[in-house]
């Protein structure tokens, strides 16, 4: 492994074990944007909890072990408080806070009506602050729901170099580059395998890749470095391995 500086484009850093954080930095992934998410969450207050314990406890945590940490506020389709709009009023002061660079993580699981309308108003923060996006998809109606996430953008008018569309897989690569979006790419599997990323590379070619490490799910706080490896195995161009794992989230979430 010789890429050193590496960003992992979406984890969850405050789920890592602190062993996980230390794994990370020995092999090179220096910096990681880190989503938000409250599973079942109730109230906006657990959201504002979770925002200020990134930011004023896990980052220096996660920068105690080697990694540099930057933060994604958003709300999660796994946890939508009832009193959601709340959060959407605070959440532009949030993104005003240092090392807080993306809304994130946000999406839909089911498509229902009031997943379309919390995507919608967070969309529009994102577009409104010039942030980028970083939007989930669901491993069911993947395709589906890929649809009506790319309609919903384009009625908000978020640019595609600022939508990242996550968990990118051989179904939904079309829509994304139609869109001119950029793919987020987990590398683990039911998600996007090396194999899959280099027989069709210049599909995946605008992405950025990640671990997305959560503790719910067999998951690695590494995983990108399987595509990494792959990739550098099979004499891809060592600029397009940089791009991916490192250059391209760089400029997406202006990180440098
Ligand atoms: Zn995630």
């Amino acid at each position: 492994m010789s890429l050193r500086n590496m960003i992992d484009s979406h984890t969850h850093l405050h789920l890592i074990p602190y062993e996980g954080l230390e794994e990370m930095a020995r092999q090179g992934i220096t910096r990681a944007v880190s989503c938000a998410v409250v599973f079942m969450a109730r109230y906006a207050e657990s959201y504002f909890d979770q925002y200020r314990a990134l930011q004023a406890f896990h980052r220096p945590l996660a920068s105690s072990a080697g990694v540099e940490m930057y933060t994604a506020v958003g709300i999660h389709p796994a946890g939508i408080p009832e009193d959601w709009p709340r959060v959407i009023e605070h959440l532009g002061g949030f993104l005003s806070e240092e090392g807080v660079v993306a809304v994130g993580e946000v999406g839909m699981n089911q498509g229902s009506q009031v997943e379309k309308n919390v995507l919608r108003a967070q969309l529009e923060v994102a577009r409104d602050y010039g942030v980028p996006a970083v939007v989930h998809t669901p491993k069911e109606n993947k395709k589906y729901i890929t649809d009506q996430t790319l309609e919903i953008a384009g009625q908000v008018g978020i640019p595609g170099s600022k939508l990242i569309i996550d968990h990118t897989t051989l179904d939904i690569i079309g829509q994304i580059n139609d869109y001119g979006a950029v793919p987020g790419m987990t590398i683990r599997d039911k998600d996007l395998s090396p194999a899959d990323l280099v027989e069709n590379l210049d599909s995946f070619s605008n992405g950025i890749l990640n671990s997305d490490y959560r503790n719910i799910s067999h998951s690695n706080p590494t995983g990108m470095l399987d595509a990494v490896e792959y990739m550098m195995a099979r004499g891809v161009d060592p600029s397009v391995v940089s791009s991916l794992a490192r250059d391209k989230a760089a400029e997406v979430f202006g990180i440098y």
